[in-house]
């Protein structure tokens, strides 16, 4: 429900925003919103009129979903988790890859980023109607299964295959991403070169606002629920991607459980932050990056982000403080002073 009045939020500001354009500019940028991926997802495409690109994109998006979902029992993911065979289990080349790259993470936080979470994901189901914190013994049990070294992924042949018939994949850290890179793709295809992709705050800009301008992305004010941003920053064709426990969660007796599971503990994860940011050039590394960033929290994930210069992080903690690591992250302006930037 929540979600379907932020659906309609973005649709009045977006015909706001295009209203207040001159008529010239109005002519050629066109955007479109949908539900999709459990997700308010927009789409703004600058220079271009042919508005059939939607039907494409969001069918892409459908096809993905159909094919990545935990929660549609007769997914591609879902099969593989609910197979016990050991024989190499076939899927699409895409979800070999996004499964290939959360292996790597998985191995870079040492677990901690977890593809195989899913019976854990499962226990705490976060996503059903009236969500319950699990008792002790049933966390236990879903964490018996969680081994991502049990998965082996070969993305030449395209296939996935358990070393243990109870491991069970989940791909909710990287799906948004990759599949901003892929849209990415298709309008490049189309001769577009300036658009916001924004698939439930997982934004990807391409090009810039004009010749002599950036785009402006904003951060998400992790304390607002409205979608309020703390500060902008400037971005050429990148991907600016948060993981925050604003996200998906519930509370019991005050306390928020959120959708990020530390798979050591089996509880959501509760180090400190609140959200993470992080600037790059691929959204599905952005994707996979934002979440083991939260995960390993904020000494080790600052460490992790100066040893990779190519990425850029911004780590907020529920204490209101911000930490700002690379290059991309100079131009950052806050607009909030209830925020601090801690490490300027
Ligand atoms: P994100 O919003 O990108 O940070 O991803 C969170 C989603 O990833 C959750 O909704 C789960 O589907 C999945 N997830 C939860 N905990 C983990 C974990 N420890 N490792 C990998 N994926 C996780
Ligand atoms: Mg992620």
């Amino acid at each position: 429900m929540k979600k379907w009045l932020a659906l309609i939020l973005i649709l009045t500001l977006t015909s706001t925003l295009l209203a207040g354009c001159f008529s010239d500019e109005r002519i050629s940028n066109i955007s479109s919103t949908q539900m999709k991926f459990g997700t308010v997802c927009s789409l703004k495409i600058y220079g271009y009129t042919d508005d059939s690109i939607f039907n494409e994109v969001w069918a892409m998006m459908d096809d993905m979903e159909k094919r990545y979902s935990t929660q549609l029992a007769d997914s591609e993911v879902s099969k593989f988790n609910q197979s016990t065979s050991l024989e190499p289990f076939k899927v699409s080349k895409d979800i070999a890859e996004m499964a290939a790259k959360s292996l790597d993470y998985s191995q870079h936080t040492d677990g901690l980023f977890e593809i195989t979470i899913y019976p854990l994901v499962k226990t705490w189901d976060i996503m059903a109607e009236s969500p319950k914190v699990p008792t002790p013994e049933a966390i236990k049990e879903a964490q018996t299964h969680i081994d991502y070294h049990q998965l082996i992924v070969d993305t030449t042949n395209n296939t996935l295959q358990k070393k243990k018939p109870d491991t069970q994949i989940d791909l909710g850290a990287v799906a948004k991403g990759y599949a901003a890179d892929q849209i990415k793709k298709l309008l490049a295809s189309k001769g577009i070169e300036r658009a916001i992709i924004n698939l439930g705050g997982n934004i990807v800009v391409m090009g810039s606002k004009d010749s002599d301008h950036p785009w402006n992305v904003g951060i998400q004010d992790p304390f607002n629920a409205t979608g309020e941003s703390l500060g902008l920053i400037s971005a050429t064709n990148k991907s600016v991607v948060t993981s925050g426990t604003y996200e998906r969660y519930f509370e019991v007796d005050g306390k928020r459980y959120h959708h990020i599971i530390n798979p050591v503990t089996g509880y959501p994860e509760d180090n400190g932050l609140i959200a993470v940011s992080i600037i790059s050039d691929s959204s599905a590394e952005g994707d996979c990056l934002s979440t083991s960033m939260f995960l390993l929290g904020l000494d080790k994930g600052m460490a992790y982000i100066k040893a990779h210069p190519e990425y850029s992080a911004i780590f907020i903690t529920n204490d209101k403080k911000m930490y700002l690591v690379g290059k991309d992250t100079e131009s950052f302006q806050l607009s909030n002073t209830a925020f601090t930037i801690a490490n300027k």
